[in-house]
């Protein structure tokens, strides 16, 4: 491939060498007791990452849908009352794959760019007998955070089992899913974990394990199905040889790498480094005198921004120039306003360079494109702000 272009989007994001040189090895047997350490090693760390150490992970072939759909497959029972707080894209995602299992699902649907208000949800949470709450934390469609700490406080008052979609958040945003009483965390490795895609990652509470437990019909999905996996974690978590199907090793022996550099670096600094580099873009924006989708400055990501263009942009055009200018950077997502705005990514191992760079590449493609501004106002954000 023609690369060294920088890869600015929410996800699949740049991974560092050492992560990508640690699965460049001749793959070992699943089996092999090097890799069931790697293996167990990963479900700890996984634990550490969502600082849920009485949780339960996963750790399975897949992307972040399918971690959503395992966590639907084996909580959600026929008829069962599910309510959606949906932000956007993955929120209606969450929604049809919960309907999928036989549940009966309310959503409840913010404005584009903010959040549902949560006295709103807990409205909701009285007026109805709900088995489950599903929510995206970073929605990756509008770059709104969901305040998941509240969330997880309404869960607990009302006895409800929270789903939190981490999947553009989880090693970014802080999480702290034991004390916030958030039951399941998905996400996926391609995102703020730093690894390539193609892993499905989970972490369960004790009481979603037992809500799965005591379920009075079968899981109807095959390979999702917890009766499958369970043993398979416990196994590799008892430094035992176990199979169901076959983890996908080197991308195991990556996470275990990656994992092991976030937590080394720390997740105060780490969620830190990501505010500072959130902030540092969306002030680079607003210099540019681009208006963000995400309208409050309390409910907005740092793992990603998305401005919209100014008036007669032809994002085509935009994000041509963006790329001639060795910057990846994604389109809208929302459907119905696909091209009235842009998203960068900006997690991971995200770094001042990388601000510059994507800055500079989008004042370019700004100017190239008929728009009037200062150049270098925006950059000069990134080196004040980051
Ligand atoms: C990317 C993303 C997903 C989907 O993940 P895939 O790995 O593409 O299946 C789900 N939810 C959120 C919030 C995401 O950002």
């Amino acid at each position: 491939m023609n690369s060294r272009k920088l890869l600015m989007i929410p996800g699949p994001i740049e991974f560092k060498n050492e992560v990508l040189q640690s699965m460049a090895i001749p793959t070992p047997s699943h089996i092999d007791p090097d890799f069931i350490a790697v293996f167990a090693n990963s479900l700890k760390l996984l634990k550490d990452i969502c600082q849920c150490p009485s949780g339960q992970g996963f750790i399975v072939a897949g992307t972040g849908t399918l971690a959503m759909d395992m966590a639907a497959a084996n909580l959600v029972e026929v008829g069962d009352k599910v309510l959606v707080v949906s932000t956007g894209y993955f929120g209606l995602r969450y929604a049809e794959i919960l309907k999928r299992y036989g549940a009966d699902v309310d959503i409840l649907e913010s404005e584009v760019g903010h959040i549902v208000p949560i006295d709103d949800v807990e409205k909701q949470l009285k007026s109805n007998n709900y088995k489950i709450l599903a929510f995206t934390h970073v929605d990756t469609s509008t770059a709104v955070l969901n305040d998941a700490r509240s969330i997880g406080a309404l869960g607990k008052k009302y006895k409800v089992l929270t789903i939190l979609d981490g999947v553009c958040s989880v090693a970014g945003e802080e999480i702290k899913q034991e004390e916030w009483g958030i039951d399941v965390v998905v996400t996926a490795s391609q995102k703020a974990v730093g690894v390539p895609p193609g892993l499905a990652l989970l972490v369960a509470s004790p009481n979603a394990i037992k809500t799965f437990e005591n379920r009075k019909s079968p899981v109807s999905n095959y390979y999702s199905d917890w009766t499958n996996w369970l043993p398979i974690m416990q196994a590799y978590e008892n430094r035992q040889a176990s199979y169901f199907g076959t983890p996908p090793v080197n991308l195991i022996i990556a996470l275990e790498k990656s994992l092991d550099l976030i937590l080394k670096e720390g997740l105060e600094h780490r969620f830190d480094r990501h505010k500072r580099a959130g902030k540092a873009m969306r002030e680079a924006i607003k210099a540019l005198g681009l208006e963000l989708l995400t309208k409050n400055a309390e409910t907005v990501a740092n793992t990603l921004t998305a401005p919209l263009y100014p008036k007669n942009m032809d994002a085509k055009a935009f994000l041509q120039v963006v790329g001639d200018n060795g910057i990846v950077l994604a389109g809208g997502l929302l459907p119905e306003l696909k091209d009235n705005y842009f998203r960068i990514g900006h997690m991971g191992s995200i770094n001042k360079t990388d601000l510059l760079a994507t800055v500079g590449a989008i004042e370019t493609a700004l100017k190239r494109n008929g728009y009037q501004h200062e150049l270098g106002i925006g950059t000069a954000q990134v080196i004040k702000h980051f």
